[in-house]
Parts: C-alpha cells; structure tokens; sequence
C-alpha cells in the first residue's frame, strides 16, 4: 500500500507513555491529568447515562451544551455567538482541527504553522493535499516574528494556525500578536484555525485574550478548544470548534462523515457543569499556577533551566548543564535510569534547533510533582 503519511510514526505522546508505564517511572510526558475530575461531574456521567442518554446526540451537539458553550465564550470574551449556527461539538479538540482543516485547505494550497507544532497539524494539512510551511518561533521567549509570517505569505496561502496559549513552549499570545494576526488574515484572505485548547489556563494575572477578542479575526476564524483540558477528562474526548454560520455548515459536513456526533451521556454532563459550577472554569488558571509554582519552586536545586511557563500546563526546561544527550536519547535514559518521563522538544519540528530542551506536564498531584522534582534535583 503506498502510505498517504509516510513519514508518520506513532506519537512521541503514545512512545513516551508506553515506555512510562514499562519503566514504571513518574509520568510526566503526555499532557493529561493524574487526579480524578469533579465527583459532581462523575456522578452527571452516571445520572444522563441511566436517564436513558444513551443514543445519539444530534450531530452539531445537543443544544443545551451548544448554549452554555455560546454563555461562557459571552462571559469570557464578550461575544456573542449563535448556538444554533456557529458551534459544533466534537470528539476532541483533535477531530475539530482536522476537521476545520479538511474544509478549508484544497489541493496546492500552503498552511503556515510555527514550529514547535502540536503533532497533529502537519499530518491534516498532507491529508487534505496542501503543504505545510513551517516557520519557527523565535529564540529568546519563542515570539512569532510577524514581518517574517508576512514575508512567507504568497497566493497560495489559505489557512495560518495558531495556538496560545502554546503546546509546548508555554507561551500567551500578546494583543499585539492578535492584532499583527488580524491584519495579515484580512490583508491577505487568509483563514485562521486557533487552537485554544489551554485558554482557561493562562497565568500571573495576564488577560485572557482569544480569537474571539478580535472582530475581523474572528470573522475568518476556526476557534477551537477542548473540554478533556477543562474539566480534568482528556480521555472523554469531547471538544468544540466555533466558527462563522459559513465556516461552521462547511465544517459539519465533514464532522457529520468523519463521527457524526460525539459521545452523548459526556455532553450532558458537561452542560450541568458549565451551568451549575461556573466557578470550575474561573479558578482553573488559578488552580494550575499553583501546581506551576509548587513544580518550579521544588526544582531551584536542581541543574534545569526552567523556561519562564506563561499558560497551559507545561513547564520546558534546559537540561545542558546535565547531559550532553541530544534530546530523544536524554528522555529515554531520563525514563529508564531515573524513572521520570518527559517529552523531548525537537519532535515538534520539521527542522529542530540544536536546543537542550525537555517538556513537563505539571498536571499532576503534589505529591506526584515532588516525587519527580527530588529524582531531577539529583541529576
Ligand atoms: N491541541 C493542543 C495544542 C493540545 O495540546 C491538545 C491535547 N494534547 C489537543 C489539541 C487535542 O485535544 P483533545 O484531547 O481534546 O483532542
Ligand atoms: N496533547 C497531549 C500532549 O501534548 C497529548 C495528546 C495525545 O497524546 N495525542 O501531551
């Protein structure tokens, strides 16, 4: 068979995970959570699954979740969007940016991305036949140089994709990032797939600024985010995408092929959440910079560099001071000597830099996170 892909593996996130678990080392590689999520939203689960919501869901979401969707995008961002024509659920924020990119990009055309990518992208865009351009984010602070995003913009441009706050860098998108964005997106035609799927985490009291702050942006935009990252349940899979009533009848054409509907008893659930927990959603950031600061503060004796972590809950660091080890190798040795798992940085680029750069996910128990800053503090 001539592969479509050839020159996908298998994720580092699923290598990293596997080998974790062999190695029975401390997993802070793949991003998920190891506490459980709120109990009331378990016991939402059970309840709507015996209430007989067991077939099903309509295939843009069930209308009450679409609604408080279009409440907490109001309350956050201040916009108004249509529950009716503007937001469909997914399974996963994954399904909904391979979604949004099968519906915009055609064959021949160029998808710009920055480089370190979430792995996912690339692989939509070659499906769909375009090319990816990958541009880099820029050392010190990985900044995105507009002027060179300009420069890199040619007739064939459709779609540019962003993610801020950043998997894995950790960086937040300024105002002025937003702003230089709007502009190239309307100078040029352009669409634009924001992948927000850490947007409740962002820290230090910076705003918390979105596609959906950006009118013209907004206008052009796929706004994509995730409740697995909300709520503490990656492995329900169930996401969103919010896009204008043009973009979002393309987009359901294609999610109604590729699952029709996703997964209903977690629907309901997540709509008794939204609506009788609001406080889950405003303390998130507050709750995950408190595991940032407890990680940060347990590793000021080790030899990392710790990378300033901005939002999401990842924490990079620079590890030349350990090992010379390019970074594959460190976090296997890392794993199978130590019993700490973490993500190398270069698998997020098509071109890596000579860096000496690991990934953290701190979404883990206090215990857990001391557990693994005593192993690194005696590298
Ligand atoms: N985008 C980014 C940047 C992510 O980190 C993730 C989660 N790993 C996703 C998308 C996918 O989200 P989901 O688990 O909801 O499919
Ligand atoms: N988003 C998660 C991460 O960055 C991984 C998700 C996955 O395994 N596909 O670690």
């Amino acid at each position: 068979l001539l592969s479509k892909l050839p020159a996908v593996g298998s994720s580092i996130f699923s290598q990293m995970s596997q080998l974790a678990t062999e190695q029975q080392a401390i997993n802070l590689s793949q991003g998920f959570p190891d506490f459980a999520p709120d109990s009331y939203l378990l016991a939402r689960l059970a309840y709507h699954s015996q209430q007989g919501a067991n077939q099903y869901a309509p295939m843009p979401g069930i209308l009450p979740l679409r609604q408080q969707i279009s409440d907490l995008v109001a309350r956050c961002y201040q916009r108004s969007i249509n529950p009716a024509s503007e937001i469909t659920v997914t399974s996963g924020a994954t399904e909904a940016l391979f979604v949004a990119i099968q519906a915009v990009v055609q064959p021949g055309d160029d998808v710009i991305l920055f480089d370190p990518a979430y792995d996912s992208y690339a692989p939509a865009v070659q499906l769909a036949g375009g090319t990816s351009i990958h541009l880099s984010l820029q050392a010190p602070g990985f900044k995105v140089d507009w002027q060179q995003v300009a420069a890199a913009v040619t007739p064939r441009t459709k779609l540019i994709i962003v993610n801020s706050p950043h998997n894995p860098s950790a960086t937040v998108f300024s105002d002025t990032d937003w702003q230089a964005l709007q502009q190239l997106v309307c100078q040029h035609g352009l669409y634009c797939l924001s992948d927000e799927v850490y947007e409740h985490m962002v820290f230090d009291g910076a705003p918390r600024l979105s596609a959906h702050c950006y009118p013209a942006l907004a206008e052009r935009s796929f706004v994509v985010s995730s409740f697995g990252k909300t709520f503490h349940v990656t492995g329900w899979k169930l996401g969103y995408c919010i896009a204008p009533p043009v973009l979002s009848a393309e987009f359901r054409k294609i999610h109604q092929y590729v699952t029709f509907s996703s997964f209903t008893p977690a629907q309901y659930a997540i709509t008794d959440m939204l609506a009788n927990y609001p406080a889950h959603v405003s303390g998130l950031a507050a709750f995950y910079q408190q595991k940032r600061d407890q990680f940060v503060q347990a590793l000021s004796g080790s030899r990392l560099r710790l990378v300033p972590s901005a939002g999401t809950y990842f924490q990079l660091a620079d590890y030349s001071l350990i090992s010379d080890m390019a970074d594959v190798e460190f976090c296997r040795w890392l794993t199978i000597e130590h019993k700490v798992a973490a993500i190398p940085l270069s698998v997020f680029y098509r071109q890596p830099p000579a860096a000496r750069l690991i990934r953290f996910c701190f979404a883990k128990t206090p215990a857990t996170l001391s557990q693994a800053a005593e192993v690194l503090c005696q590298l």
